[in-house]
């Protein structure tokens, strides 16, 4: 008799290490589609396919064939079984085994022969189902599961390498010192920032931050002290802008930028003050100036003309002149500020 299996003791936990794989709902890819082809010809089974079960869904991955849906709820599912039992399921005929009678449909379906095998993660935590069907039922004489579960094994390798390399992309991202962006993501978020302000018509600023006599600071109190200040500066341009869309970046040396989606003139202008008072407060020792001070210079454009290669420019041109104008201050660019 069909009864809906219990979720397993560590379900939790399970279904922690699933979202840690993000492939929930990702688009189709060739090294799951040719384990799900390989897996439908080793058995000449009439249809194969890779899915992943959540809390509430069984979405199949990958598929030979259409007559498989992408989405099964999971009360429905047959693969629930090894996400409860954690061991490989073979059926000879769903519509006659005794463990089905009574599935909701099951007897709607045109395939009857089963067999399928968990794809297991450390520490023993079944994530998926790797599964072969046939519409004709019957296990035939010397059936063998193995080659099954090793291609389920490839399937949790190519998982591990996805998520490892995703590990990998984040790290190539991060400054090590200040732990803020790197100049790489900083790039690749304003291609993202201004696409979405194209979009969404916002206004875009950039805000770009050099340490007002750093060398002085290096060789006065030591290229530790140097360093110091660096991490403080990176802490206090995390606190100042209070935006999750924000990118915040050691853009290189002693120089630090800011995208500011939606920030308009204005409102950069409020995030470059907070920052200066930020670095104020924390009144890091420097030996001319007494304590760190920053200068900023900040450029804004709109969607209508939105140009991120001049926006830089703009934005580093505000800040030499920050610089002629004697340090310690915020320049926007334009046309001098009555
Ligand atoms: P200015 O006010 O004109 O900006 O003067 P400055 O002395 O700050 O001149 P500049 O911006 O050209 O100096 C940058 C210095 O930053 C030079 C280099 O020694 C130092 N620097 C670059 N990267 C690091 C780092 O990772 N750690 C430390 N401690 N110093 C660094
Ligand atoms: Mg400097």
């Amino acid at each position: 008799m069909w009864q809906v299996p219990e979720s397993p003791a560590n379900e939790a936990a399970r279904l922690e290490a699933l979202a840690a794989f993000d492939i929930m709902d990702t688009p189709r890819e060739k090294g799951f589609d040719r384990l799900a082809w390989l897996a439908k010809r080793i058995y000449a089974a009439d249809v194969a396919f890779v899915s992943f079960m959540s809390a509430e869904h069984q979405w199949i991955k990958s598929v030979t064939s259409s007559a498989v849906g992408t989405s099964i709820g999971r009360q429905k599912s047959i693969c629930q079984v090894m996400v409860a039992t954690g061991e490989p399921l073979v059926v000879g005929d769903l519509r006659t085994d005794e463990r089905f009678e009574g599935h909701p449909t099951i007897p709607q379906m045109t395939l009857r022969f089963y067999a399928g095998v968990p794809l297991r993660v450390e520490p023993d935590l079944v994530i998926g189902t790797l599964c072969i069907m046939r519409h004709q039922e019957g296990i035939e004489p010397g059936f063998d599961i193995e080659p099954l579960e090793a291609l389920a094994a490839i399937a949790v390798d190519e998982l591990e390498l996805r998520r490892l390399n995703r590990e990998l992309n984040q790290l190539s991202r991060v400054d090590g010192l200040t732990g803020l962006s790197n100049r790489r993501a900083f790039d690749e978020e304003l291609v993202r920032a201004e696409l979405r302000c194209r979009r969404t018509g916002e206004a875009l600023s950039v805000m770009v931050v050099d340490i007002d006599h750093f060398k002085a600071l290096n060789d006065g109190a030591g290229h530790g002290a140097g360093d110091k200040a660096l991490r403080d500066i990176g802490v206090a341009l995390g606190k100042a802008s209070f935006r999750r869309d924000d990118t915040m970046a050691r853009y290189g040396g002693d120089e630090f930028a800011a995208i500011l989606v939606g920030s308009d003139a204005a409102g950069a202008r409020l995030v470059a003050d907070r920052l200066c008072l930020c670095v104020g407060t924390a009144a890091i020792e420097h030996p001319i100036n007494g304590q760190v001070t920053l200068s900023v210079g900040i450029a804004t454009h709109y969607a209508h003309d939105l140009d991120t290669n001049l926006l830089i420019e703009q934005a580093d041109s505000a800040l030499y002149a920050a610089k002629r104008g004697g340090r310690d201050r915020v320049v926007s660019y334009g046309p001098p500020e009555a």
